[in-house]
């Protein structure tokens, strides 16, 4: 193995939350250009130097000890498309028989595009964090993103002929109910400025903030949404998007 691999630094044998309808190992590879104030691995973001890093062919081993539990690999992070060795790893777990979730902030659409074409992923979540409003985006994002790039691999994903997963987490002291609204709205429009086909299905899943670990302590104290009110919030979403 070369050094080009993305360094692993945590593994799950076996999940069946992270791709729905399987059951999947998980690998969560460090780093992230983004600053999210909710995010809970931000270990793995800001000082992953303090994790072990996992070998490779130690993961491959249990993965071939696992393949009749397991129908899939979710690679997570961090954001796993930062990573240039990334298609090469991807490679690998395809040639040894899994599929593959990749789940992703939505920053590097030509990376997208590549995988997609190479046929290295079988499924991808995309978390869209905000409105495609610079202002809350960057809120929401801890640092700036041009909305230009969030909308290519929305529309890199949407045109995609592998299943696509849009999620946004909803922080209350960062995202009020409208702008979650907003956002939908967002997205539905990007069907009439041309960039997803009109008969194109796109949903959004609402997840609740967690505030066991935040990456911005402050955020400890804040309640998330009760689960009515996300499931209202759910709904209409479910709604505007048709
Ligand atoms: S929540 Fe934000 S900061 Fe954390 S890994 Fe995801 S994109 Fe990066």
């Amino acid at each position: 193995m070369t050094n080009d691999y993305p360094p692993i630094k945590d593994f799950i044998e076996s999940s069946f939350l992270d791709w729905p309808g399987h059951t999947c190992a998980v690998i969560f590879l460090p780093y992230c250009n983004l600053r999210c104030p909710y995010c809970h691995n931000h270990q793995l973001v800001l000082k992953p130097d303090t994790m072990e890093t996992l070998f490779l062919e130690t993961i491959l081993e249990r993965l071939t000890a696992l393949r009749h539990k397991i129908d899939g690999i979710c690679i997570t992070g961090g954001e796993p498309t930062i990573h240039r060795g990334l298609p090469a790893m991807l490679k690998i777990f395809h040639e040894a028989g899994f599929g593959i979730k990749l789940d992703t902030n939505g920053t590097q659409p030509d990376i997208l595009q590549y995988l997609i074409t190479e046929g290295l992923v079988d499924c991808v979540a995309m978390d869209v964090k905000a409105p495609l409003d610079d202002t809350i985006y960057a809120r929401c994002a801890g640092v700036f993103v041009p909305m230009s790039i969030i909308k290519r691999s929305i529309e890199v994903l949407a045109a995609a002929d592998v299943p696509t997963i849009f999620r946004c987490t909803v922080t209350p002291t960062l995202l009020a109910e409208s702008d979650v609204y907003l956002l939908a709205k967002g997205l539905n429009d990007l069907r009439t400025e041309g960039l997803v086909g009109q008969d194109t299905a796109m949903s959004l899943t609402l997840q609740n903030f967690d505030p066991a670990n935040p990456m911005e302590p402050a955020l400890k104290d804040v309640k998330p949404f009760t689960e009515k009110n996300l499931s209202r919030m759910q709904e209409q979403i479910n709604r505007i998007l048709g």
